[in-house]
């Protein structure tokens, strides 16, 4: 075995909600825990501010305080955390090894964590105002925009349930969709369901020009796809929902995936025993904080039951 290569019961894969949660269980369980951090310690939350809907914090609290606040609970109950990205997975006859550039390791059980990213338009503009009035999560920022008018760019079923979603807080929702309606990506159910509430208003052929504003987001200025006539729609919020991509490039050969790349679970189980998912790498649906820290803790109970069975 190289010198630098590290060993350990469990090899938890991501620093977020569900990695933290994972690797505070299985060291809790008497487990020796190696965490590899990956590109962004701390996750998505990393690029919020005020998490108002996880239990335990009436006041809200900020998504990095809460994800720094939970590193610090894994390291004083004694996580190794390595800040280096797993590019492979390779089988082996007494357990997994977990390759990486720098720091490579050993394990006896992996838990996968390595969540998601929403997919983004790309635009200047669309930086400058994400955590501005930008957003790519209506169900975590929707609350933030009551009696405002919002915007929602997509045309899928995400899209139309964040529609949905909006209404209930918003005075309006446009929703921007670049193909025509007959070629509407949504179910045909989520898209009547949008299209028949009365706060809500289809664009179609109509992309985003440009969002405008000063410190935070004043309105959007979308174009004619056909015609290439402009125009701007004063708007408070703006919620991209063109779709998420689950981090999982160094493990779809390893473990199952669907079409969409996601892993395969039976509850965090996946398709290779001893190898768990957990948070939203394996769940296009929840993607909530509290739902990848809730699946953090089975997968490493379902990590506990599965090495107890191999003694
Ligand atoms: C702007 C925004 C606001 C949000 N607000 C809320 C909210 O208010 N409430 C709420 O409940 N949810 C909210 N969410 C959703 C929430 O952030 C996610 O559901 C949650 O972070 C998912 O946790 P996770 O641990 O599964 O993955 P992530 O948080 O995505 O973390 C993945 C981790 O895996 C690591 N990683 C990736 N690839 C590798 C690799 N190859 N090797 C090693 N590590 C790797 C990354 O570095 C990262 O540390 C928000 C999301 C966004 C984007």
């Amino acid at each position: 075995m190289p010198e630098n290569m590290l060993t350990a019961d469990i090899g938890v894969i991501g620093a977020g909600p569900a990695g933290y949660s994972a690797a505070v269980y299985a060291v809790r369980a008497g487990f020796s825990v190696v965490l590899w951090g990956g590109p962004e310690p701390g996750g998505q939350l990393m690029t919020t501010n005020e998490v108002e809907n996880f239990i335990g914090f009436p006041d809200g609290i900020m998504g990095p305080e809460l994800m720094e606040r939970s590193k610090q609970q894994a390291i004083r109950l004694g996580v190794k955390f390595i800040w280096d990205s797993i590019t492979g997975i390779e089988k082996q006859a007494d357990g997994f090894l977990l390759k990486a550039d720098k720091e490579p390791g050993k394990v006896k059980a992996v838990v996968i964590a390595t969540g998601a990213v929403a997919k983004w338009l790309g635009t200047e503009s669309e930086t400058k105002f994400r955590g501005k009035g930008i957003s790519a999560c209506a169900t975590c920022d929707g609350f933030f925009f009551k009696g405002k008018k919002v915007a929602v760019i997509g045309g899928g079923d995400v899209a139309m349930e964040d529609t949905n979603t909006l209404t209930q807080f918003a005075e309006s929702v446009s929703v921007f969709v670049r193909g025509e309606e007959d070629k509407m990506k949504a179910s045909k159910i989520m898209y009547e369901r949008a299209k028949n509430n009365p706060k809500v208003k289809f664009y179609f052929n109509t992309e985003v020009d440009e969002f405008l504003g000063d410190d935070r987001l004043k309105s959007v200025r979308i174009k004619n796809r056909t015609t290439g006539e402009t125009q701007e729609l004063p708007m408070e919020g703006a919620f991209v929902a063109i779709g998420h991509k689950p981090n999982t490039d160094a493990f779809k050969d390893f473990v199952e995936c669907d079409d969409g790349g996601w892993i395969k679970v039976n509850v965090t189980a996946t398709s290779v025993a001893g190898v768990f998912a957990a948070g939203d790498v394996a769940d296009k649906v929840y993607r909530q904080a509290i739902t990848s820290a809730g699946t953090g803790c089975m997968a490493a109970l379902d990590a506990k039951r599965y090495l107890e069975h191999q003694n």
